[in-house]
């Protein structure tokens, strides 16, 4: 290298200090302000003057003395650290930021000598991605005609009840739920008709449901399932019932019915005590018991014990 590219290469060091938009944050092992660039005195708003009156833990609400220590302890150990924490800015804002901190011997005395970025905008983007990605589970999770959890949401469900059952031995009732003759009164009333009372149907189960602590879904086309964690056979019976009262309590005008109005019928199962259960086994035992409540006239209720 030349005496001339000498000059110039720690004259464009000098410059970089100044010139760059992250923080360049000089502080002694006490964590006291020694040296701050330009954009750390923009970004933070205290002149030179201010910084040096000041340590990181009067800046950083994260930094207590103790953490301070440990933060110079681990310096020392490593020579470099990476972390994310806060500064208070003179007006008070508070600013996350991103710290590459380094242990750095000037004239046989120990610095810390911090790169430091502000990662206001980086938050902002992962708060923002984590709300879609919430959203997104959420729409994953919910059927999209009735609005209640969709048949991912029940298995997920299901599949998490069925081992607290097992470990707890608490009861667990599973509700199957079939709109009777509902292929006919779409014939009846059209298709949105049909979509129309699928959601008031859905709704009816839902609140019935929600007062018990239980969960309802749409378990697929006219079908829906609820599980009752906690609830024995006579308090399964009672809900049933309810429910199924509850929807011919809609009223909905099914001309091609018996009954006149739309109505369920419900197989529900309970298993009061851990056997071997599965998910699948109580599901069968529910649809059989579905299945009975058809064939004894619909709108009515099959209740059985696992
Ligand atoms: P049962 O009393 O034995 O249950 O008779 P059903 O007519 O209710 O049963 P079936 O299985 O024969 O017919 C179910 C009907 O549900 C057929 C299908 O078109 C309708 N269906 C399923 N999903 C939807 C939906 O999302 N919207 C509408 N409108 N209809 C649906
Ligand atoms: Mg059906
Ligand atoms: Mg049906």
């Amino acid at each position: 290298m030349t005496a001339f590219e000498g000059d110039l290469t720690a004259k464009l060091a000098l410059y970089s200090i100044d010139a760059i938009a992250d923080m360049i944050i000089w502080t002694d092992r006490d964590g006291r302000y020694v040296s701050a660039n330009k954009a750390a005195q923009r970004l933070l708003g205290f002149t030179m003057e201010e910084f040096r009156l000041r340590r990181v833990c009067d800046v950083d609400p994260l930094f207590s003395e103790e953490r301070w220590r440990e933060h110079w302890a681990e310096l020392e150990r490593l020579g470099t650290v990476t972390l994310e924490t806060v500064n208070t800015r003179k007006d008070g804002v508070e600013v996350p930021i991103e710290v590459t901190a380094n242990l750095v011997c000037v004239d046989g005395m120990r610095f810390n000598c911090s790169i430091v970025r502000d990662i206001t905008e980086r938050r902002r983007n992962e708060a923002k991605l984590k709300a879609l990605n919430e959203r997104i589970y959420q729409m994953s999770i919910t059927d999209g005609l009735t609005g209640i959890g969709n048949r991912r949401r029940f298995d997920e469900a299901l599949a998490g009840e069925v081992s607290r059952h097992a470990c707890s031995g608490e009861p667990l009732a599973l509700m199957l739920i079939d709109i009777d003759h509902f292929k006919a009164f779409n014939d009846r009333y059209g298709h949105l008709g049909g979509d129309d009372c699928l959601r008031r149907v859905a709704a009816t189960i839902a609140a019935t449901v929600d007062g018990s602590a239980g969960l309802a879904a749409r378990f697929g086309g006219e079908e829906f399932a609820c599980l009752l964690p906690g609830t024995a056979l006579a308090e399964t019976t009672m809900v049933a019932d309810r429910l199924r009262l509850a929807v011919t309590d809609l009223a909905i005008p099914h001309a091609l019915a018996d009954a006149g109005i739309v109505t369920v019928s419900v197989g529900a199962v309970c298993s009061e005590r851990v056997i071997a259960q599965t998910s699948n086994s109580l599901l069968a035992a529910a649809d059989t018991l579905l299945y009975r409540a058809k064939r004894e006239g619909r709108n009515r209720i099959a209740v059985g014990q696992y």
